[in-house]
Protein backbone atom coordinates (compact mmCIF):
# COMPACT_ATOMS: atom_id res chain seq x y z
CA UNK A 1 0.00 0.00 0.00
CA UNK A 2 1.22 3.15 -0.93
CA UNK A 3 1.82 6.26 1.15
CA UNK A 4 -0.95 7.46 -0.17
CA UNK A 5 -3.76 4.45 -0.29
CA UNK A 6 -2.81 4.06 3.90
CA UNK A 7 -3.55 7.89 4.50
CA UNK A 8 -6.81 7.57 2.07
CA UNK A 9 -8.09 4.39 4.40
CA UNK A 10 -7.16 5.96 7.53
CA UNK A 11 -9.93 9.00 6.52
CA UNK A 12 -12.51 7.07 5.14
CA UNK A 13 -11.95 5.00 8.59
CA UNK A 14 -11.88 8.40 10.25
CA UNK A 15 -15.59 9.59 8.68
CA UNK A 16 -17.01 6.13 9.45
CA UNK A 17 -16.53 6.54 13.42
CA UNK A 18 -17.57 10.22 13.09
CA UNK A 19 -20.73 9.06 11.50
CA UNK A 20 -21.00 6.14 13.46
CA UNK A 21 -20.11 8.62 16.89
CA UNK A 22 -23.06 10.75 15.91
CA UNK A 23 -26.09 8.59 15.82
CA UNK A 24 -24.17 7.00 19.14
CA UNK A 25 -24.39 10.39 20.44
CA UNK A 26 -27.93 10.94 19.66
CA UNK A 27 -29.13 7.81 20.96
CA UNK A 28 -27.23 9.03 24.24
CA UNK A 29 -29.23 12.23 24.04
CA UNK A 30 -32.75 10.35 23.46
CA UNK A 31 -32.24 7.65 26.20
CA UNK A 32 -31.81 11.53 28.33
CA UNK A 33 -34.61 12.33 27.56
CA UNK A 34 -36.61 9.64 27.41
CA UNK A 35 -36.03 9.68 31.44
CA UNK A 36 -36.26 12.66 31.74
CA UNK A 37 -39.90 13.21 30.57
CA UNK A 38 -42.19 10.24 30.51
CA UNK A 39 -44.00 12.24 28.03
CA UNK A 40 -41.52 11.77 25.45
CA UNK A 41 -40.67 8.33 26.39
CA UNK A 42 -44.28 6.81 25.69
CA UNK A 43 -44.16 9.56 22.24
CA UNK A 44 -40.92 7.64 20.68
CA UNK A 45 -42.67 4.41 21.83
CA UNK A 46 -45.22 5.16 19.16
CA UNK A 47 -43.34 7.17 17.01
CA UNK A 48 -41.01 3.73 16.62
CA UNK A 49 -44.44 1.65 16.78
CA UNK A 50 -46.17 3.66 13.41
CA UNK A 51 -42.61 3.91 11.57
CA UNK A 52 -43.35 -0.21 11.86
CA UNK A 53 -46.59 0.38 10.83
CA UNK A 54 -45.81 2.38 7.70
CA UNK A 55 -43.14 -0.28 6.58
CA UNK A 56 -46.06 -3.03 6.81
CA UNK A 57 -48.26 -0.71 4.66
CA UNK A 58 -45.68 0.02 2.54
CA UNK A 59 -44.83 -4.05 1.63
CA UNK A 60 -48.05 -5.48 2.68
CA UNK A 61 -50.06 -4.01 -0.72
CA UNK A 62 -53.47 -3.78 1.17
CA UNK A 63 -56.08 -1.64 0.40
CA UNK A 64 -55.69 1.96 -0.53
CA UNK A 65 -51.91 2.39 0.89
CA UNK A 66 -51.07 5.74 -0.27
CA UNK A 67 -54.01 6.75 2.02
CA UNK A 68 -52.84 4.57 4.90
CA UNK A 69 -49.37 5.71 4.47
CA UNK A 70 -50.53 9.65 4.62
CA UNK A 71 -52.55 8.66 7.64
CA UNK A 72 -49.99 7.41 9.40
CA UNK A 73 -47.25 10.32 8.53
CA UNK A 74 -49.83 12.60 9.72
CA UNK A 75 -50.08 11.05 13.35
CA UNK A 76 -46.42 11.25 13.30
CA UNK A 77 -46.13 14.72 12.23
CA UNK A 78 -48.48 15.70 15.46
CA UNK A 79 -46.10 13.23 17.89
CA UNK A 80 -43.26 15.10 16.24
CA UNK A 81 -44.20 18.29 16.99
CA UNK A 82 -45.72 17.61 20.47
CA UNK A 83 -42.04 16.26 21.15
CA UNK A 84 -40.89 18.85 20.21
CA UNK A 85 -43.12 21.04 22.09
CA UNK A 86 -42.07 19.14 25.46
CA UNK A 87 -38.74 19.89 24.73
CA UNK A 88 -38.59 23.75 23.93
CA UNK A 89 -40.80 24.46 26.43
CA UNK A 90 -38.28 22.50 28.80
CA UNK A 91 -35.62 24.85 27.32
CA UNK A 92 -34.22 22.37 25.56
CA UNK A 93 -33.48 22.39 21.50
CA UNK A 94 -36.17 21.23 19.44
CA UNK A 95 -33.95 18.80 17.45
CA UNK A 96 -31.73 18.36 20.34
CA UNK A 97 -32.09 14.37 19.81
CA UNK A 98 -31.76 14.21 16.38
CA UNK A 99 -28.82 12.79 15.09
CA UNK A 100 -26.40 15.85 14.43
CA UNK A 101 -24.02 15.20 11.07
CA UNK A 102 -21.12 17.65 9.45
CA UNK A 103 -22.76 17.05 6.12
CA UNK A 104 -25.70 15.91 5.73
CA UNK A 105 -25.68 14.83 2.08
CA UNK A 106 -23.29 11.78 3.19
CA UNK A 107 -24.35 11.61 7.00
CA UNK A 108 -20.51 12.17 7.55
CA UNK A 109 -19.73 8.28 6.03
CA UNK A 110 -17.78 10.43 3.29
CA UNK A 111 -19.95 8.51 0.45
CA UNK A 112 -23.49 9.06 -1.22
CA UNK A 113 -26.28 6.69 -1.64
CA UNK A 114 -25.02 5.89 -5.36
CA UNK A 115 -21.88 4.64 -4.10
CA UNK A 116 -19.41 7.65 -4.76
CA UNK A 117 -17.55 9.45 -3.11
CA UNK A 118 -19.16 13.02 -1.14
CA UNK A 119 -17.21 16.46 -1.47
CA UNK A 120 -16.70 16.32 2.16
CA UNK A 121 -14.69 13.33 1.56
CA UNK A 122 -12.82 14.80 -1.18
CA UNK A 123 -11.92 17.31 0.70
CA UNK A 124 -10.57 16.29 3.79
CA UNK A 125 -8.20 13.68 1.25
CA UNK A 126 -6.96 16.39 -0.95
CA UNK A 127 -6.45 18.76 2.41
CA UNK A 128 -4.04 16.09 3.66
CA UNK A 129 -2.10 15.81 0.30
CA UNK A 130 -1.66 19.24 1.01
CA UNK A 131 -0.47 19.04 4.03
CA UNK A 132 1.77 16.05 3.61
CA UNK A 133 3.49 17.50 1.06
CA UNK A 134 4.02 20.63 2.62
CA UNK A 135 2.28 23.11 0.66
CA UNK A 136 -1.11 23.83 2.00
CA UNK A 137 -0.45 27.40 2.19
CA UNK A 138 0.82 28.01 -1.11
CA UNK A 139 -1.65 25.99 -3.08
CA UNK A 140 -4.58 28.15 -1.19
CA UNK A 141 -2.87 31.04 -2.96
CA UNK A 142 -1.07 29.51 -5.91
CA UNK A 143 -3.08 27.93 -8.08
CA UNK A 144 -4.44 27.62 -11.83
CA UNK A 145 -7.46 30.28 -10.73
CA UNK A 146 -5.34 33.37 -9.33
CA UNK A 147 -2.57 33.25 -12.05
CA UNK A 148 -2.71 36.14 -13.72
CA UNK A 149 -1.14 36.92 -17.45
CA UNK A 150 -1.68 40.06 -16.88
CA UNK A 151 1.90 40.48 -15.15
CA UNK A 152 3.29 39.82 -18.79
CA UNK A 153 3.40 41.96 -21.95
CA UNK A 154 4.59 42.04 -25.58
CA UNK A 155 6.32 38.52 -26.34
CA UNK A 156 6.65 38.03 -22.83
CA UNK A 157 2.93 37.79 -22.40
CA UNK A 158 2.86 35.35 -25.56
CA UNK A 159 5.56 33.13 -24.62
CA UNK A 160 3.86 32.46 -21.26
CA UNK A 161 0.42 32.06 -22.40
CA UNK A 162 1.89 29.03 -23.93
CA UNK A 163 3.63 27.49 -20.81
CA UNK A 164 0.59 28.23 -19.09
CA UNK A 165 -1.52 25.56 -21.73
CA UNK A 166 1.33 23.51 -21.61
CA UNK A 167 0.47 23.04 -17.34
CA UNK A 168 -2.42 23.21 -17.78
CA UNK A 169 -2.72 19.94 -20.01
CA UNK A 170 0.19 18.35 -17.97
CA UNK A 171 -2.42 18.71 -14.72
CA UNK A 172 -5.09 17.68 -16.54
CA UNK A 173 -3.71 14.59 -18.36
CA UNK A 174 -1.60 13.55 -15.48
CA UNK A 175 -2.31 9.57 -14.79
CA UNK A 176 0.17 8.57 -12.84
CA UNK A 177 1.50 5.82 -15.79
CA UNK A 178 2.51 8.08 -18.74
CA UNK A 179 5.61 9.63 -17.66
CA UNK A 180 5.43 13.40 -18.48
CA UNK A 181 8.39 15.57 -17.70
CA UNK A 182 8.70 19.51 -17.21
CA UNK A 183 11.58 21.77 -16.44
CA UNK A 184 11.25 25.40 -15.80
CA UNK A 185 13.92 27.63 -16.47
CA UNK A 186 14.09 31.20 -15.84
CA UNK A 187 14.54 34.12 -13.21
CA UNK A 188 13.38 34.55 -9.90
CA UNK A 189 9.69 35.53 -9.53
CA UNK A 190 8.35 34.53 -13.22
CA UNK A 191 5.87 32.22 -11.69
CA UNK A 192 7.18 29.12 -11.76
CA UNK A 193 7.05 27.96 -8.16
CA UNK A 194 3.23 29.23 -8.77
CA UNK A 195 2.83 26.93 -11.57
CA UNK A 196 4.46 24.28 -9.90
CA UNK A 197 2.07 24.49 -7.02
CA UNK A 198 -0.97 24.74 -9.47
CA UNK A 199 0.04 21.63 -11.08
CA UNK A 200 0.71 19.98 -7.54
CA UNK A 201 -2.64 21.02 -6.39
CA UNK A 202 -4.81 19.49 -9.43
CA UNK A 203 -2.47 16.82 -9.48
CA UNK A 204 -2.92 15.97 -5.68
CA UNK A 205 -6.80 16.53 -5.60
CA UNK A 206 -6.93 14.01 -7.86
CA UNK A 207 -5.57 11.43 -5.52
CA UNK A 208 -2.28 11.18 -6.85
CA UNK A 209 1.11 10.99 -4.78
CA UNK A 210 3.18 14.45 -5.48
CA UNK A 211 6.36 15.66 -3.38
CA UNK A 212 7.07 18.92 -3.68
CA UNK A 213 10.52 19.48 -2.39
CA UNK A 214 13.80 21.82 -2.77
CA UNK A 215 16.52 20.70 -4.23
CA UNK A 216 18.65 21.63 -1.32
CA UNK A 217 16.24 19.18 0.96
CA UNK A 218 16.67 16.64 -0.86
CA UNK A 219 20.18 16.64 -1.40
CA UNK A 220 20.24 17.13 2.47
CA UNK A 221 17.97 14.05 3.29
CA UNK A 222 20.75 11.98 1.09
CA UNK A 223 23.63 13.38 3.20
CA UNK A 224 21.76 12.80 6.12
CA UNK A 225 20.92 9.26 4.76
CA UNK A 226 24.46 8.81 4.03
CA UNK A 227 26.21 10.05 7.06
CA UNK A 228 23.61 9.63 9.55
CA UNK A 229 25.72 7.68 12.52
CA UNK A 230 22.08 7.01 14.03
CA UNK A 231 19.23 4.95 12.24
CA UNK A 232 16.80 7.17 14.17
CA UNK A 233 17.78 10.17 12.04
CA UNK A 234 17.09 8.43 8.95
CA UNK A 235 15.35 10.34 6.38
CA UNK A 236 13.01 8.82 3.96
CA UNK A 237 14.93 9.21 1.07
CA UNK A 238 12.67 6.16 -0.84
CA UNK A 239 9.82 8.12 -1.64
CA UNK A 240 11.65 10.66 -3.78
CA UNK A 241 11.88 7.78 -6.11
CA UNK A 242 8.29 6.35 -5.62
CA UNK A 243 6.12 8.99 -5.44
CA UNK A 244 3.69 9.68 -8.77
CA UNK A 245 5.27 13.12 -9.29
CA UNK A 246 8.16 14.32 -7.93
CA UNK A 247 8.26 18.80 -7.93
CA UNK A 248 12.15 19.80 -7.58
CA UNK A 249 12.21 23.31 -7.16
CA UNK A 250 15.25 25.50 -7.14
CA UNK A 251 17.27 23.10 -8.40
CA UNK A 252 21.02 24.98 -8.86
CA UNK A 253 20.33 26.59 -5.01
CA UNK A 254 21.91 23.68 -3.76
CA UNK A 255 25.71 23.21 -3.34
CA UNK A 256 27.48 21.62 -6.19
CA UNK A 257 29.79 18.33 -5.12
CA UNK A 258 30.31 15.45 -6.31
CA UNK A 259 28.30 13.78 -3.87
CA UNK A 260 25.03 16.15 -4.63
CA UNK A 261 25.61 16.05 -8.35
CA UNK A 262 25.79 11.64 -8.45
CA UNK A 263 22.64 12.10 -6.17
CA UNK A 264 20.47 14.19 -8.73
CA UNK A 265 21.72 12.42 -11.32
CA UNK A 266 20.53 8.82 -9.33
CA UNK A 267 17.41 10.41 -8.57
CA UNK A 268 16.40 11.59 -11.98
CA UNK A 269 17.68 8.86 -14.01
CA UNK A 270 15.91 6.12 -11.67
CA UNK A 271 12.94 8.03 -11.92
CA UNK A 272 13.31 8.09 -15.63
CA UNK A 273 13.93 4.52 -16.29
CA UNK A 274 10.79 3.88 -14.10
CA UNK A 275 8.71 6.09 -15.91
CA UNK A 276 7.91 8.48 -13.61
CA UNK A 277 7.51 11.66 -13.77
CA UNK A 278 8.98 14.94 -12.41
CA UNK A 279 8.48 18.80 -12.73
CA UNK A 280 12.40 20.71 -11.91
CA UNK A 281 12.63 24.10 -11.71
CA UNK A 282 15.59 26.55 -12.20
CA UNK A 283 16.55 29.97 -11.85
CA UNK A 284 20.05 29.23 -14.03
CA UNK A 285 20.65 29.11 -17.53
CA UNK A 286 20.72 26.63 -20.07
CA UNK A 287 24.49 27.31 -20.50
CA UNK A 288 25.27 27.28 -16.68
CA UNK A 289 22.99 23.79 -15.99
CA UNK A 290 25.28 22.51 -18.56
CA UNK A 291 28.81 23.92 -16.90
CA UNK A 292 27.61 22.87 -13.22
CA UNK A 293 26.26 19.82 -14.14
CA UNK A 294 27.42 16.72 -15.67
CA UNK A 295 27.03 15.86 -19.09
CA UNK A 296 24.75 12.81 -17.37
CA UNK A 297 22.62 15.22 -15.94
CA UNK A 298 21.94 17.70 -18.48
CA UNK A 299 21.45 15.80 -21.34
CA UNK A 300 18.70 14.01 -19.52
CA UNK A 301 17.34 17.29 -18.70
CA UNK A 302 17.04 18.54 -22.14
CA UNK A 303 16.25 15.16 -23.55
CA UNK A 304 13.54 13.88 -21.38
CA UNK A 305 11.97 17.19 -20.61
CA UNK A 306 9.79 19.66 -21.74
CA UNK A 307 11.40 22.63 -21.72
CA UNK A 308 9.49 25.85 -20.39
CA UNK A 309 10.92 28.91 -20.50
CA UNK A 310 9.78 31.73 -17.90
CA UNK A 311 10.38 35.07 -19.43
CA UNK A 312 9.16 38.61 -18.01
CA UNK A 313 9.82 41.35 -15.31
CA UNK A 314 9.60 40.01 -11.51
CA UNK A 315 6.09 39.75 -10.89
CA UNK A 316 6.83 39.96 -7.30
CA UNK A 317 7.73 43.64 -8.25
CA UNK A 318 5.17 44.36 -10.01
CA UNK A 319 2.64 43.49 -7.96
CA UNK A 320 4.02 45.52 -5.17
CA UNK A 321 3.90 48.33 -7.28
CA UNK A 322 0.56 47.72 -8.05
ZN1 LIG B 1 -20.29 14.60 2.90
Amino acid sequence: MSRNENEQSEIIHAFREKSARARADAEARRAEVDAKFPEIARIDETLQATGLRILLAATKGEGDIKKRIAQLKETNDELLAARGEILRSNGYPEDYSDVHYECEKCSDSGFLPDGKMCDCLKRTIARSGFERCGIAKLVEKQNFDSFDLGYYTGSARENMEGVLRICRSYAEKFNGEEMQNLIFIGKTGLGKTHLSSAIAKEVIERGYDVIYESAQNIISDFEKEKFSRYDADLPDTKKYFDCDLLIIDDLGTEMTTQFTVSCLYNLINTRLINEKSMIISTNIERQELLERYSDRITSRLFGEFIICVFEGTDIRASKLRR
